[in-house]
């Protein structure tokens, strides 16, 4: 998304607001990327060789949970915030500056620094997610499956010993 400053000439600020397509990685998929629009609002502002931008962004991501792998809808709202300055001086001193080339700012990148911060290192479908079972494959919320059951209670393995004793060598 590219706004143009030229009305800064003669006017305080430039509001505006649009879409933005990002591609994000898929957060455990990482050879897999991912489309989202993203809701942009915002203001610039000119403070002497400074372009301010500030804004609230908001979408809604699709994560993976990371125990069963269900799709899971994560909406975001955050901060849009990035300085451009047309000073070559002041480029070198604060790294934090973006460097302005053209008659317009550049907020494509700072959109999706901003969304990508926001992913969280932990994705749950639901607090108790049961996930899937490793040795069967089933999804665990939906169905139980006996392989499972053997492995949560010692004791239901102990009966099953006394039952069907292990005659075979
Ligand atoms: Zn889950
Ligand atoms: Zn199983």
């Amino acid at each position: 998304m590219k706004i143009d400053i030229h009305e800064l000439l003669n006017k305080s600020e430039i509001v505006f607001r649009g879409e933005e397509v990002i591609s994000l990685l898929e957060h455990n998929l990482s050879d897999q990327t991912h489309d989202y629009k993203v809701n942009v609002e915002g203001k610039v502002t000119k403070q002497g060789n400074r372009y301010l931008v500030q804004g609230t962004l908001s979408s809604t991501l699709k994560l993976l949970c990371d125990r069963c792998m269900k799709e899971v809808e994560y909406p975001i709202h955050t901060e849009l915030y990035r300085v451009f300055s047309s000073d070559l001086n002041e480029q070198h001193q604060d790294e934090d500056v973006t460097p302005l080339t053209e008659s317009s700012v550049d907020l494509s990148d700072a959109i999706n620094e901003a969304i990508a911060l926001e992913i969280p290192m932990k994705v749950l479908c639901k607090e108790d997610c049961k996930g899937i079972c490793h040795a069967c494959g089933q999804d665990l919320n939906v169905t139980s499956c006996t392989c499972e059951k053997a492995d949560i209670d010692p004791r239901l393995e102990k009966l099953k010993n006394i039952f069907h004793p292990q005659s075979e060598e």
